[in-house]
């Protein structure tokens, strides 16, 4: 009994040993009795569970039954395997369910007591919630993981710089292995090529707890060179001192080689755009065939005499008939030819007169006069204009042949007295270009204020003209044409405006007009016509005779000219054959295979050609030969002075021999008088248009009067 009161005693006391010290450490204890297989547990044991003591018995399924569902097996495993004696020590972690429905990590020891055959008959130990251990240790592991893959190098270095970790992109990046780079110091990658203060200015920062973002030039191992930028903060102990540095740092060599090649492609392009800008601007101001000045050169240098109140004369020069002697030389030889009208200009420029390119055959020249010598007057202008003239029409020599060329000149005096513009000037001087060419070419004309107002008059007649052509404003007018028989043999179509406030006006007011602009090719078309329907009226009348329509060299020029003058007559249904085409020389001289092309195509369908004002031009009988031709009219001019003037008499009878020899029909105009019309009866068989018989009128009156 005392024995046994003794053991009692004894184990009471270490039961209350046990308990104090339970009591002391948050851990639950578990008592197991295999041989009725009573379990206690204890309050600690179930309040991690989340129970009160009542809240659950202590028993075996109490333990089993909150056990993970997943790691049950293994638990019971382990536990049996403990019991069998295959291993040692039973320590175990499992996760039990809480009672919110969460389950806690537990921490179980414990240890067996056995009886004398060595079989355990109770079993003992603790319950030690790991939980919040467990949470931080899957944190970390995520976290080393994250540093581990990172794609970014991470180093952790001590205070004095020695590298205690590098994740696996150091040594990618670098070439050190993470074994290799613990107990380095981050220095050796050094490429020597940075400037020390950087270093300096980083220790600084970081010494002073706050963290430094920069980047570095650093050599790998194998001595290749790359880029990284680098965030490098302090790392504070719970008390906040420092006790390591992280650095995060990141491979930017690509980008920096990008970054060098934008510069450099930059600093290429702004090279290339200023070697681009000074050519063309160079290109700009000249004329690249001739070396010449351009019209933005001469615009420049025009306003500047302007704004220095200077005195000058500007001429425009234009080479005559240019386009027939360039195609008759071919392009590369034209260029040849304007080069060495260049080469003339530069030779007779001087210091200060400039010369410039504006168009084809299109040159002006500026001469730049003392104020103090001249005032720039129309006299010296002209003088000037003279001098140029004959220096430019000296002969030309090409492949050892000498070429004649004749000049048309137009110039205008530059006055500080006046308020103009550089276009202004321009402008004049192509007026009085204009002037020279209309009077024939090979002339000099210096501007005057009166061709200012033949400008503005000849455009107010353009605008007028074209609403007076919609408005139907146009008539047709006739004039008979005679036999020596005085037999009506046809007639000329001529046309005027009935204009509602000047009356009756003629053409050789607006027809001028007309031909400089598209108008020409609506009048003519009108004409064309009117004319078809008049040939129908007289074929009904029964006094069919041919009908002569005037064309203008612009109409003739038209790619659709041979299909439009069909179509006329087809619409109309005249006889082709009583049509009849006056065209001046003007139109012949450009192109002679596409003229007689033109022509042909027309003869073949029976309309037939006059040439008209016949000795005015410059008609050589070589090409009149070629072209299919029935008529010439002798221009009313010779018919007038013929009598008075040996040299017209003499021209005119050249025109009947060369008429009869070449068996063409000749038409005489402006036939006013008897005598006129006798000198021509006595000479040849002649047709006469002329006041002496009729003057023009409009369709119907003819109509009445031939009635
Ligand atoms: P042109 O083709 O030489 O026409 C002859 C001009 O001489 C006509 O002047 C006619 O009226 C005029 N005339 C006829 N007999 C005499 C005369 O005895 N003495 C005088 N002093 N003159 C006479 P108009 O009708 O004023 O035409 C002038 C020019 O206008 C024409 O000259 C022609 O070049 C042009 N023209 C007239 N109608 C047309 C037309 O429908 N189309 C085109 N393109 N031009 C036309
Ligand atoms: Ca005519
Ligand atoms: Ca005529």
């Amino acid at each position: 009994m005392n024995a046994e009161s003794n053991i009692e005693k004894q184990l009471r006391e270490s039961e209350e040993r046990l308990a104090l010290a339970v009591a002391g450490t948050q851990d639950g204890i578990w008592d197991w009795n295999l041989i009725d297989n009573s379990l206690y547990l204890s309050p600690r044991w179930k309040e991690i569970l989340g129970y009160a003591d009542a809240e659950i018995p202590s028993n075996f399924s109490t333990f089993e039954d909150n056990l993970h569902p997943g790691e049950k097996s293994g638990v019971m495993d382990n536990l049996r395997k403990y019991l069998n004696g295959e291993i040692d020590q039973y320590c175990t972690q499992y996760r039990m369910k809480h009672r919110n429905g969460s389950y806690r990590w537990i921490l179980s020891r414990g240890a067996g007591i056995r009886d004398n055959d060595g079989k355990i008959y109770r079993m003992a130990g603790s319950h030690t919630d790991i939980t919040d251990r467990k949470i931080e240790e899957e944190r970390f592991r995520i976290f080393a993981q994250i540093v581990e893959q990172s794609p970014a190098t991470v180093v952790v270095t001590n205070l004095d710089g020695t590298i205690e970790y590098a994740n696996p992109k150091f040594a990618e990046t670098t070439g050190y292995s993470p074994a290799d780079a613990r107990g380095l110091n981050p220095r050796i990658l050094k490429s020597g090529q940075m400037d020390p203060g950087g270093y300096k200015k980083m220790w600084d920062e970081l010494k002073q707890g706050r963290e430094w973002r920069g980047e570095f030039h650093n050599r790998r191992k194998d001595g290749t060179y790359y880029w990284e930028s680098a965030l490098i903060a302090p790392v504070r102990a719970a008390d906040g001192s420092v006790t390591h540095y992280l650095a995060i740092k990141e491979d930017i060599t690509e980008r920096k080689h990008t970054e060098q090649e934008l510069r450099e492609t930059n600093l290429r392009l702004i090279e290339a755009t200023k070697q681009a800008k000074a050519l063309s601007d160079l290109l700009a101001r000249f004329d690249p065939l001739t070396g010449l000045g351009n019209r933005s050169q001469l615009h420049e240098e025009l306003t500047q005499l302007i704004e220095e109140k200077g005195t000058g004369i500007l001429m425009l020069a234009n080479i005559d008939r240019f386009k027939t002697i360039n195609n008759a030389l071919g392009m590369e030889r034209g260029d040849e030819l304007l080069k060495q009208v260049g080469d003339r200009f530069r030779h007779i420029c001087g210091q200060t007169d400039r010369a410039a390119r504006l168009g084809a055959d299109e040159f002006a020249y500026l001469v730049t006069l003392n104020a103090f010598e001249s005032d720039g007057n129309k006299q010296q202008a002209q003088l000037c204009l003279r001098d140029v003239h004959r220096e430019l029409t000296q002969s030309y020599v090409m492949n050892d042949e000498e070429i004649m060329l004749s000049f048309s000149i137009g110039g205008v005096v530059i006055s500080p007295c006046e308020a103009v513009t550089s276009q202004d000037l321009l402008r004049r001087a192509d007026t009085a270009l204009r002037k020279a060419k209309a009077d024939g070419g090979n002339k000099k004309t210096v501007f005057e204020y009166e061709m200012d107002e033949a400008v503005r008059e000849r455009y107010l007649i353009e605008t007028d003209l074209r609403r007076g052509v919609a408005a139907r404003e146009l008539r047709l007018f006739v004039q008979p044409q005679f036999d020596s028989a005085k037999n009506v043999h046809g007639f000329e179509a001529l046309v005027r405006w009935n204009h509602p406030e000047r009356g009756i006006i003629a053409p050789a007011i607006f027809i001028g007009v007309a031909e400089e602009s598209d108008l020409i090719i609506e009048i003519g078309q009108w004409v064309l016509s009117e004319a078809c329907h008049f040939i129908v009226r007289l074929e009904r009348a029964g006094r069919p005779a041919p009908v002569s329509v005037n064309v203008s060299p612009r109409e003739f020029r038209q790619n659709d000219f041979v299909e439009r003058i069909k179509k006329a007559v087809s619409d109309s249904g005249a006889d082709p054959t009583m049509l009849v085409l006056e065209v001046t020389e003007g139109v012949v001289i450009e192109d002679v295979e596409t003229v007689i092309r033109k022509m042909a195509a027309l003869v073949e369908i029976g309309v037939s050609f006059s040439i008209d004002d016949f000795g005015t031009g410059y008609s050589s009988l070589a090409y009149l030969k070629r072209l299919p031709i029935a008529e010439l009219k002798i221009d009313k001019t010779f018919v007038q002075d013929a009598l008075r003037d040996p040299n017209s008499g003499a021209i005119v009878e050249t025109i009947l021999a060369m008429a009869k020899h070449m068996n063409l029909r000749v038409v005489a105009e402006g036939v006013e008088t008897q005598e006129q019309a006798e000198f021509l009866d006595a000479r040849a068989k002649v047709i006469h248009q002329g006041y002496l018989f009729a003057k023009p009128a409009d369709v119907d009156t003819f109509f009445a009067q031939g009635e």
